[in-house]
């Protein structure tokens, strides 16, 4: 279906047969003008995460009238339930601590390790140079980070990843929606854009499903809007569409837990493909190590890890030994964390533990502890026994570790030691397993954020997609921080390309 006429035709049918439409098509459709539209908008944003919050904020400021369409009955998909960790290099904090020699390219050459020679160099750099611009529209917007924050995170060489106060991406989503609709942007919840309206190789429009009510696909009722600037998808990823998830990777354990709100189900980026957009690394979809088996969902234990991993170790429970860098990047980690099971071929969950006292009455260690994600142990006696550990080769292990603290050098994962610290009873310990969590695929772009035909190669007319629902830009593996940076960064490079082509 790549125009608007196979368009007419594939919707006709099902347009007739859906209860409350309220419009119709006609029968014979011979051009633009027989097209029955129930609304014409300028540009049309599809989702209100960071990316479609950044793309219309800044579109409204370029001068664009825009309509922001979320299908759900809350502003915000994944980027409302984040971990509010940002990664801007050269951010004000960051120089305070002395890391002056930080750069969007010093970024990039962390991203583009992680990516294992797959990623997208040129696009990776475009963004990195937006993320002081887009940390600034944050902070004048009224976002609130952390104070005097700023820390290294999984896979990166520097400290450069500031953290919201609030600890949840919300923090920047409700800022950006007040500023948005302070000056002018349209927000409609419950729009469910079902598929789009196409004149050869342009977007003109889409089918939404207007006052549609998540998950019952048949409520609300279908209307047609014209867009006569464009049309940016930022739906987001596609981690919670258990078919197509286990269509593009067979290898994701079904069973695996996922941290992404409902709604990342990817329909929008299916409707595109039908269309001609061209999908890329669909397969690639990243599990998040920090996850926790003793809880549902994101929870507790990415912000407990970020303790765990720096001042901490993981440890395979039916060894004792240690088996990686803590520090390393998602897709090394989970690797690792995945490979302990049992004989059986169960899950034997790490663990990962951490001295008590030196973090007493941080509320990362007491929440967990309350809710029984962690646990507080006197002694490596204790734990082995609570966790069927062989003691005397924890005992070894922990012994290893501290004279590796000593000599600042880890010889068996050459992990960078500088927050590394000896241990000591007492313990915090919690248990580690992946969940599903960030799609690395989606629609193909070029530099400027156009989407891509599957057929030409070629940019698309007047149509965009931002954020997680785009593909192929870092490869194997996203590292931490850096999807927040994505989507706000994208915000200021699409209107540009908006305007140049109108
Ligand atoms: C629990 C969690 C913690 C994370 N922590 C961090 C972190 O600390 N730092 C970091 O950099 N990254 C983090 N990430 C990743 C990051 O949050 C996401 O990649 C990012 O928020 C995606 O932004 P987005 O705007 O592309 O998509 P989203 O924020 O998911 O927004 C997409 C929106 O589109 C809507 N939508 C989808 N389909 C349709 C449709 N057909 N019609 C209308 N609307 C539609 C959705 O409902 C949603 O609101 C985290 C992710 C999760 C899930």
């Amino acid at each position: 279906m790549s125009d608007r006429r196979s368009f007419l035709k594939k919707t006709a049918g099902f347009a007739a047969a859906a209860a409350g439409l309220t419009t119709c098509l006609p029968a014979q459709a011979n051009g633009q003008s027989s097209i029955k539209w129930d609304e014409e908008v300028d540009l049309l944003v599809i989702g209100s995460g960071f990316a479609g919050q950044s793309v219309a904020v800044n579109s409204i400021r370029a001068g664009i009238k825009v309509t922001v369409l979320e299908k759900m009955q809350v502003i915000g998909g994944n980027s409302a339930i984040n971990g509010g960790w940002f990664a801007v290099p050269r951010n004000p904090v960051q120089l305070a601590q002395g890391v002056t020699d930080d750069s969007p390219a010093e970024l990039v050459k962390d991203q583009m390790i992680a990516a294992r020679g797959m990623g997208n160099e040129a696009m990776l750099t475009r963004l990195a140079e937006m993320a002081l611009p887009a940390y600034n529209m944050c902070l004048d917007a009224g976002v609130k980070f952390k104070k005097d924050f700023n820390i290294q995170v999984g896979g990166h060489n520097k400290a450069r990843a500031v953290r919201l106060e609030s600890g949840t991406g919300g923090g920047i989503i409700t800022k950006l929606y007040e500023a948005g609709l302070s000056e002018g942007v349209d927000y409609r919840l419950q729009h469910k854009v079902e598929d789009f309206i196409m004149d050869g190789d342009e977007v003109i429009g889409v089918v939404v499903r207007k006052g549609y009510r998540f998950p019952d696909e048949g409520t609300g009722h279908l209307v047609k809007i014209r867009a006569r600037k464009g049309v940016v998808l930022a739906t987001g990823g596609f981690t919670r569409n258990m078919k197509l998830r286990s269509i593009v990777d067979p290898s994701l354990d079904p069973s695996l837990d996922c941290t992404n709100h409902l709604g990342a189900t990817g329909e929008a980026t299916l409707a595109a493909m039908t269309h001609g957009a061209l999908p890329v690394h669909m397969n690639m979809i990243q599990t998040g190590h920090w996850g926790s088996p003793d809880e549902g969902g994101f929870g507790w234990s990415n912000a407990l890890l970020s303790i765990g991993w720096h001042k901490g170790i993981a440890v395979n429970p039916t060894t004792g030994t240690r088996i990686m860098d803590e520090r390393a990047d998602r897709l090394t980690c989970s690797t690792a964390i995945m490979a302990c099971r049992h004989k059986d071929g169960s899950p034997a969950y790490p663990l990962v533990f951490f001295n008590k006292n030196d973090h007493l009455g941080d509320s990362r260690v007491t929440r967990a502890v309350r809710d029984e994600m962690a646990w507080e142990f006197d002694s490596l006696e204790l734990m082995a026994k609570k966790f069927d550990v062989p003691l005397k080769q924890l005992e070894a292990t922990v012994e290893q570790w501290n004279s590796y603290v000593a000599d600042k050098n880890d010889p068996d994962f050459n992990r960078k030691m500088d927050t590394a610290v000896k241990l000591a009873a007492p313990f915090v310990v919690s248990r580690v397993w992946p969940k599903v969590h960030y799609c690395m695929g989606g629609l193909k772009t070029d530099l400027d954020g156009r989407v891509i035909n599957a057929k030409t190669l070629a940019p698309m007319k007047k149509f965009y997609a931002a954020g997680e629902a785009t593909g192929g830009v870092h490869g194997h593996a996203r590292l931490s921080s850096c999807a927040c940076l994505e989507g706000l960064a994208i915000g200021f490079i699409i209107p540009n390309t908006i305007k140049a082509d109108a």
